[in-house]
């Protein structure tokens, strides 16, 4: 039935690379079996997914929506993936992004722009366009997206569905091909916040053999007691949160949820987050500098597109990465390769991670005297296409909101918080300590 949705209006949405229907049909037709044995196993048993193409699937196309992995077929699986796996998650595809996750629009993509399932004139958003897409329109129950500065959270709210950001640490990277190392989480992308506490338990836990920085003895269990009265919590919304840059449309309704936590018994304070306005230029210093060394590895020798117009070696690394390579990863890797390059390292590369440092000493102040961080999850709903024309690094401010999460590596939810008079979603941030999911989920359910 799914496949058959799929087929009817995936035409239009585009949210898939690639569609996996002889496997997963093959899969549930077992599943089916063992069923009929009454060997149901598993806590996923049967559920379909789709998965951001980032994410190294075994045999299956991991293509980053690049044409420099266009033939790119892993011989393994990421941590998630055998996680979801033994499950017993039966996959449908692989789902649309922006290359190599370096976007917030999924525009950027080799293969196609994806289209949001609430009007189609408009963006899904990005880099996990595709993931939050496809939950959104109904072709899968969940699906996995990727976070560096908001890739899962800006798309679930630009989608009006649920997105997580997880603590750094708490999801393995194995597998998911790197855009910026310090700053990447893989997250769930589902239509309620029950579902999504449930996926994130089953892909978390220590990864000590393949990720050095995965988290040990984690605390996973997020639902018990996720419906549990939160009176008397007290909650920040840091005023540079509701700025000038902000849509009236998303500040009405943040105040509204601001109200509804209020009339749950909770307590808002206005708090101020001063080195806010630094957090851009700070990621993207950071993150593209991270993608430079990270991306150096497409070479065009061992995997993925190799030009056919080369003469000696040296033209062979150059075509390659210059026809394999979009626009907006080049930029990035000059960027990245300036800001590290000597006497450039001191000016800006140790300056942002001084300012790295800053910002996170706002946030993990304010969570010393609150239990979450609320605010806009995105500074306005989806855009349509032909309003905005997105170019070059004018789009970087938008991710303003989502970035602090990523560079203090604490968690953050958004859930939708209420419609545009266009019918958008807005969605609603929910930012919380480290490793406290927990509490985030717990608050997040208040709105169901
Ligand atoms: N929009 C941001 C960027 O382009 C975030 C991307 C992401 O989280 N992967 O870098």
């Amino acid at each position: 039935a799914l496949f058959e949705r799929i087929e009817k209006y995936d035409g239009d949405i585009k949210a898939f690379i690639t569609l996996t229907k002889d496997e997963a049909i093959e899969r549930a037709k077992e599943l089916d079996q063992l069923q009929a044995e009454d060997k149901m196993d598993g806590e996923l048993f049967g559920i379909p997914v789709g998965i951001k193409d980032n994410i190294v699937t075994k045999d299956v196309l991991t293509t980053c929506a690049s044409k420099m992995l266009h033939n790119f077929k892993p011989v393994y699986d990421a941590t998630v993936m055998t996680k979801l796996k033994e499950e017993n998650s039966v996959m449908l595809g692989k789902v649309n992004m922006d290359e190599f996750a370096m976007g917030s629009t999924s525009e950027t993509s080799y293969y196609q722009t994806s289209r949001n399932p609430w009007n189609l004139a408009c963006s899904p958003g990005g880099s996990s366009g595709g993931s939050a897409a496809a939950v959104a329109a109904g072709f899968v129950p969940f699906a996995l997206g990727t976070d560096t500065g908001g890739s899962v959270r800006q798309p679930a709210s630009f989608c009006g569905v649920v997105g997580m950001k997880p603590t750094y640490g708490r999801v393995s990277r194995y597998g998911l091909i790197a855009f910026a190392s310090s700053l990447d989480q893989v997250g769930p992308i589902t239509r309620t916040v029950r579902d999504n506490a449930k996926v994130l338990e089953l892909i978390s836990g220590e990864d000590s053999e393949h990720d050095m920085t995965s988290a040990k003895d984690q605390n996973t269990d997020f639902l018990s007691g996720i419906d549990k009265d939160i009176s008397g919590m007290k909650f920040a919304l840091p005023k540079e949160f509701l700025g000038d840059d902000v849509d009236q449309s998303v500040t009405d309704a943040v105040l509204k949820a601001k109200e509804r936590l209020e009339s749950l018994g909770a307590k808002v304070d206005e708090v101020d987050m001063p080195n806010l306005k630094y957090v851009v230029s700070s990621y993207y210093l950071i993150a593209s500098s991270e993608a430079s060394a990270n991306l150096a590895r497409f070479d065009g020798i061992r995997f993925g597109y190799r030009s056919e117009n080369a003469n000696n070696l040296d033209e062979l690394y150059k075509k390659s990465r210059g026809e394999g390579f979009g626009d907006e990863v080049k930029r990035r890797i000059l960027l990245g390769t300036y800001v590290l390059s000597s006497g450039h390292y001191d000016a800006f590369y140790l300056k942002a991670q001084k300012l790295r440092r800053l910002v996170a000493e706002d946030v993990q102040r304010i969570l010393s005297d609150y239990d979450l961080i609320i605010g806009p999850t995105s500074t306005t709903p989806a855009h349509k296409y032909d309003e905005v024309k997105i170019e070059g690094t004018k789009e970087y401010k938008n991710d303003i909101l989502t970035i602090p999460a990523n560079l203090t590596g604490v968690p953050s939810l958004s859930i939708p918080c209420g419609l545009t008079g266009d019918n958008l979603p807005i969605g609603l941030q929910l930012i919380g300590n480290h490793f406290e999911e927990k509490k985030i989920y717990n608050v997040a359910y208040q709105f169901e």
